[in-house]
């Protein structure tokens, strides 16, 4: 199948990001959030993106007045029937992402695929409340999703390998670099990332070297762009936390123990740039 129209759930940071990545490579997008200052924001953040692409010679005043005439907004699920594809990017709770799977299942044609970016809720579990669970999918998206290359295209058990392959041509068109993954907590790139940030806490309570040179370690001996105790930082530490408690309880594996010094840090208000002080001040 081929995808000319995406609908999107969702104009946030990921939902307006994703509505870029297809707009400006010539894909059709409905963008749908709960209020029109909602969408608003989700097509302002569009185009200040674009207008510093412009500024960077990347494209033209020209390629953005096309991109953003791609993108239609709605309050209204019901223009989401003009996709082929919709992808799911509201708030991450299960609750609600339950209820808007149900709400589009009822609505939209029985071919149209369904996707969902979450980042740490069961693909297998989501497609289950739907009845089309064939045909539903995860696309996780990296933000900021137009200069991110990667798509973690994860197959929950019931994914049919049509709808994998619709889902994995249209990353392609989107200039991105998908990878399969199968359905699991953290699927492939947190199930590494956060465990290592978390392992980073370890070293640091140990004492075995400052935060500097504990960054500068994995900066300059693995070329990583940032180090991992900066990274929990921009991240958030409390983020970080409930991620290692997810991977403790659903893999029962004490590898997964969150560094009790990380409790303590986000017991004390410690959570990184967003509360002014984490392992760094800012
Ligand atoms: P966000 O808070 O920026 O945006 C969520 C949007 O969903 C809001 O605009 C909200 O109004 C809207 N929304 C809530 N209920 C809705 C409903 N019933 N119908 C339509 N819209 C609704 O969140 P985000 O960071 O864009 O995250 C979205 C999803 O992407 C989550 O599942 C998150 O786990 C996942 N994700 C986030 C990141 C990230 O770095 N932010 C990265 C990868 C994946």
């Amino acid at each position: 199948m081929q995808i000319q129209t995406v609908g999107i759930v969702g104009a946030g940071t990921m939902g307006n990001g994703i509505a870029q990545a297809c707009s400006t490579k010539g894909i059709h997008v409905v963008m749908v959030d709960i209020s029109e200052a909602a969408v608003a924001k989700g097509v302002a953040t569009v185009s200040a993106s674009l207008d510093r692409l412009i500024k960077k010679e990347k494209i033209t005043a020209a390629d953005k007045d096309a991109a953003l005439a791609r993108i239609k907004t709605s309050t209204s699920y019901d223009d989401l029937k003009a996709a082929q594809l919709v992808i799911e990017a509201a708030t991450e709770n299960f609750e609600l992402k339950c209820k808007i799977l149900k709400q589009l299942d009822g609505l939209l044609a029985p071919e149209v695929l369904v996707a969902t970016n979450t980042s740490s809720i069961s693909i297998t579990q989501l497609a289950a409340v739907t009845g089309r669970a064939d045909r539903f999918i995860g696309m996780h998206f990296f933000n900021p999703v137009p200069m991110m290359a990667l798509v973690e295209i994860i197959r929950g058990l019931q994914t049919s390998d049509a709808t994998h392959d619709a889902v994995h041509a249209l990353a392609k068109v989107l200039g991105k670099s998908p990878i399969t993954v199968k359905n699991a907590p953290g699927f492939v790139v947190n199930r590494i990332l956060v465990p290592m940030i978390n392992e980073a806490f370890f070293v640091l309570a140990e004492n075995l070297a400052t935060p500097e040179d504990i960054d500068a370690g994995m900066k300059l001996g693995c070329n990583q762009p940032i180090g991992p105790l900066a990274l929990a930082d921009m991240i958030g530490l409390d983020v970080c936390l409930a991620v290692m408690n997810v991977y403790l309880t659903e893999y029962g594996d004490s590898k997964y123990r969150p560094c009790p010094l990380l409790k303590e840090m986000v017991a004390a208000g410690r959570l990184g740039r967003k509360s002014g002080r984490g392992v760094y001040a800012y």
